[in-house]
């Protein structure tokens, strides 16, 4: 950066350009903060599964959970159900999916949450956590990993591999009987941190930010689209023209553009490929509900595909759906039909619309003084939910760097943009290796799609690297996005289980552990049993009794 930062000017009006303009004004109130948005170039309308990180962004910017997830119709998310990414079979209709086998279903959660109220709560006292879950400096999932003493009893035959979500996820019953993770009274019946997560309405969670956060604090909104982009002589941006004339000058200018690439296309960045993520393609589309209490689910629905997989997102009032695809297996025109036979019996409240994209990211995020933000910046894929987890990312190390320059009085040195680039490609890369795992780890081989995505998994010798990034000490909570256990997670959901990982456990608490696993999972099915359906509660506490029906016919008169 040549000059201290003052001016701050966003391109884009979508979740990225204004969870950045609110995030960095809340924090940054002398920073003078333009954000400029197309009225017709549309934002994606896409993005409704998040991780449960968002929540932290959103309190500190002052909104309460409860009330940015009525504004927009947000649901509890308990974790993920994937369905046959292991075991081969033609599943054409949604319906094939929902009513799979239990050998082709599996369930993720986050675990983590489980042990410390459980453990706390049982008559096996001399059990604590630090037997299980952290190590001397309070770490979790370094040393001593409780998932070790687990992986232990399936290696001794006591427990079954198909058995990881029943043994380990508290949520595990919640998601399958469609609960809600409290229950009538309102008392949480899960975890004491992050034990659940969101789905949102794509579409209103922009609105919310920029109304109740950006605007109020003094965000300057312009509406125009750009037209010309000023540079000096050194190839920084001095100035942004609109097309009404109209001249935008900044310090930084930061592009959330989406895949418009506004501002970054025209800064000779190198493009690095994921070229191992075949699936770059979406047809997506929203649906109403036609027996609520069948389809409305708490968790991310991922359901394999001969030639990638559907998303379902329950939001309250409706439910998102998308066909990710390999579009050198099935032409666009092919996958659509397909989405729609996927779909046949339901009516879709918008027609699908298809989205393509290039996997990978830029080298330089932020060059000179224009920095990507959001899918302009970088895109893998929609699995796991993983983008705007990576936009918070960019944005929380922005903040850091705003202020230490702020309190020095000096700009933003070319070290800290250095530092910035450098976390941001390591997150991507890391996010894009655990992506492509749940496809090169599977046993399917039933698809030229399958076929390759094992090929390429044998070469590279996924499943070593996949157990390796289980046994990384950097892979625990609060340090990695994706702490050791969830790469176990999708090495056993994928049957690829190896029995040479080094476990670190004291015999003498192996049958300690077992009672545990085995107290966990009553305790769960109990409460599983006992919690009010997913529906009832959001109805009653997120939305004043009113039906889904009745705040999807307000929502589309917005
Ligand atoms: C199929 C699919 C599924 C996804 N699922 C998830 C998920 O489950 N979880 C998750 O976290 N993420 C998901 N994502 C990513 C998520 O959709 C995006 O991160 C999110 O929607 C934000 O996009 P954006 O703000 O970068 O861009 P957009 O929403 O595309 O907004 C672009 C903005 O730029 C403006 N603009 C464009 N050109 C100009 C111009 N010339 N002048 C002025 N303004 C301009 C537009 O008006 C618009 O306001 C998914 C993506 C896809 C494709």
């Amino acid at each position: 950066m040549k000059a201290k930062l003052k001016k701050l000017v966003i391109v884009g009006g979508g979740i990225n350009g204004w969870f950045t303009a609110g995030y960095m004004k809340n924090k940054h109130p002398w920073l003078d903060i333009t954000l400029i948005e197309s009225d017709n170039i549309p934002t994606i309308g896409v993005g409704e599964s998040v991780v449960p990180q968002v929540n932290d962004l959103l309190s500190t910017m002052g909104l309460e959970e409860r009330d940015w997830m009525s504004y927009t119709n947000s649901v509890y998310k308990l974790g993920n159900k994937f369905v046959g990414w292991s075991t081969p079979g033609k599943r054409h209709h949604v319906t094939d999916h929902w009513n799979a086998p239990k050998e082709d279903v599996q369930y993720y959660s986050f675990s983590f949450a489980l042990p410390e109220k459980h453990l706390t709560r049982s008559f096996y006292g001399q059990l604590t956590t630090d037997d299980y879950f952290t190590n001397s400096k309070g770490e979790a999932g370094v040393n001593d990993k409780w998932n070790d003493y687990w992986l232990q009893l399936v290696r001794d035959g006591r427990k079954n591999i198909n058995e990881l979500s029943e043994d380990m996820h508290e949520q595990h019953y919640l998601m399958k009987g469609n609960k809600a993770p409290f229950d009538m009274d309102d008392n949480c019946l899960v975890g004491d941190w992050s034990a659940y997560t969101y789905h949102l309405d794509a579409n209103r969670f922009p609105e919310i930010i920029r109304d109740k956060v950006a605007i109020p604090k003094g965000v300057n909104h312009s509406i125009g689209d750009v037209k010309d982009i000023i540079k000096d002589e050194d190839g920084y941006i001095t100035k942004l023209i609109m097309e009404d004339g109209i001249e935008h000058e900044g310090d930084l200018f930061i592009d959330c553009s989406g895949f418009h690439k506004v501002l970054v296309d025209g800064m000779n960045n190198e493009w690095h490929d994921y070229d191992f993520i075949h699936t770059q393609d979406a047809i997506v589309g929203p649906l109403k509900y036609k027996d609520i209490y069948n389809e409305f689910k708490p968790y991310t629905q991922t359901y394999a595909q001969d030639e990638g997989w559907n998303f379902v997102i329950s939001l309250y009032n409706r439910m998102g759906s998308g066909y990710i695809f390999d579009k050198t297996e099935i032409s666009v025109e092919d996958a659509k039909a397909k989405f729609m036979k996927y779909w046949e019996g339901y009516e879709f409240i918008k027609p699908p619309k298809h989205i393509s994209w290039k996997a990978g990211r830029m080298v330089t995020p932020w060059n000179k003084n224009v920095l990507s933000i959001g899918m302009s910046h970088s895109f893998i894929e929609p699995m796991e939910g993983n983008a705007l987890y990576i936009t918070q990312w960019g944005i929380q190390i922005l903040d850091r760097l705003v202020k230490r320059a702020w309190d020095e009085d000096i700009a933003i040195s070319p070290g800290s943009v250095h530092a910035y680039n450098k976390s941001m490609n390591k997150l991507e890369d890391h996010t894009a290796n655990f992506i492509a795992y749940h496809y090169t780890l599977s046993n399917r081989e039933d698809t030229n799609f399958w076929k390759k995505q094992k090929e390429y998994g044998k070469k590279h010798n996924h499943a070593k690297a996949c157990w390796e990034e289980y046994r990384n000490p950097d892979n625990h909570i609060g340090n990695s996005l994706y702490p050791d256990y969830m790469w176990m997670n999708v090495a056993t959901a994928m049957g690829c289980f190896d029995d040479s990982v080094e476990l670190n456990t004291k015999k003498e608490l192996l049958d300690k552990a077992d009672i545990m696993f085995e107290y966990c999972k009553k305790l769960s099915k109990a409460q599983g049993d006992l919690a009010p359906h997913a529906y009832d509660w959001h109805r009653k506490f997120l939305f004043d009794g009113k039906s889904h029906e009745e705040v999807l016919e307000e929502s589309l008169k917005k």
